[in-house]
């Protein structure tokens, strides 16, 4: 199974996030899941990347040829796809992915998975989404998409499907027993 890993490319004030981050990585590479991810060595995407290494993991990384130098494309990866386009990289991930997984980030992070589950709603995947919610980061995030659902802007079905702990081992768990719910327009 390949899990793409959504994730900041900062490392955040706390040396929890990388700290987590760590144990993410080592825990996918002894259950043998290979992680699928940006293909840089800036913040957490250089923290997942170099322990999955460490760890023997499979790495592969999807980059666009303009971020190659900016982000700094790990090189010690396994294997890595380079794109023309941001929106390219998004599409080669995602066919890659079997499942994904959501560490901390900023914008670009936000971007990935947003763009996932809004495809999960329509029926165009049924891979799970998950969110590694270390130190609570998601917390308001997750709050607030309850608020969408109260209001009348997301279905409860998919809030309910998403994946959200601060152990991986359960994040592992519910990925493999995940059930999609139907998408948007079926009965
Ligand atoms: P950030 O969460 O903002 O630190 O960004 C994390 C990663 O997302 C970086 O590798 C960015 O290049 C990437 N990124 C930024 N914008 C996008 C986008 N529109 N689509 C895909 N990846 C993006």
């Amino acid at each position: 199974m390949n899990i793409a890993i959504y994730c900041g490319s900062s490392f955040g004030n706390n040396k929890i996030y990388e700290e987590q981050t760590k144990v993410l990585a080592q825990k996918l590479a002894l259950k043998n899941l290979n992680i699928v991810y940006g293909g840089s060595l800036q913040g957490l995407m250089g923290i997942v990347s170099n322990e999955s290494i460490r760890y023997k993991n499979v790495v592969i990384g999807v980059i666009t040829y303009d971020l190659v130098d900016k982000e700094i494309e790990n090189k010690n990866i396994t294997k890595i796809y380079k794109v023309n386009t941001i929106n390219q990289r998004k599409e080669k991930m995602e066919e890659l992915s079997d499942a994904f997984i959501t560490l901390p980030g900023g914008y670009g992070t936000f971007e990935e998975i947003f763009e996932v589950l809004s495809s999960t709603q329509i029926g165009y995947h049924k891979k799970p989404c998950a969110f590694y919610n270390i130190n609570g980061y998601y917390d308001k995030l997750i709050d607030f998409l309850n608020n969408c659902v109260k209001e009348g802007f997301i279905k409860k079905d998919y809030v309910d499907m998403l994946i959200v702990s601060d152990d991986i081992d359960e994040i592992i768990e519910r990925i493999i027993n995940y059930k999609a719910p139907k998408n948007k327009w079926q009965n």
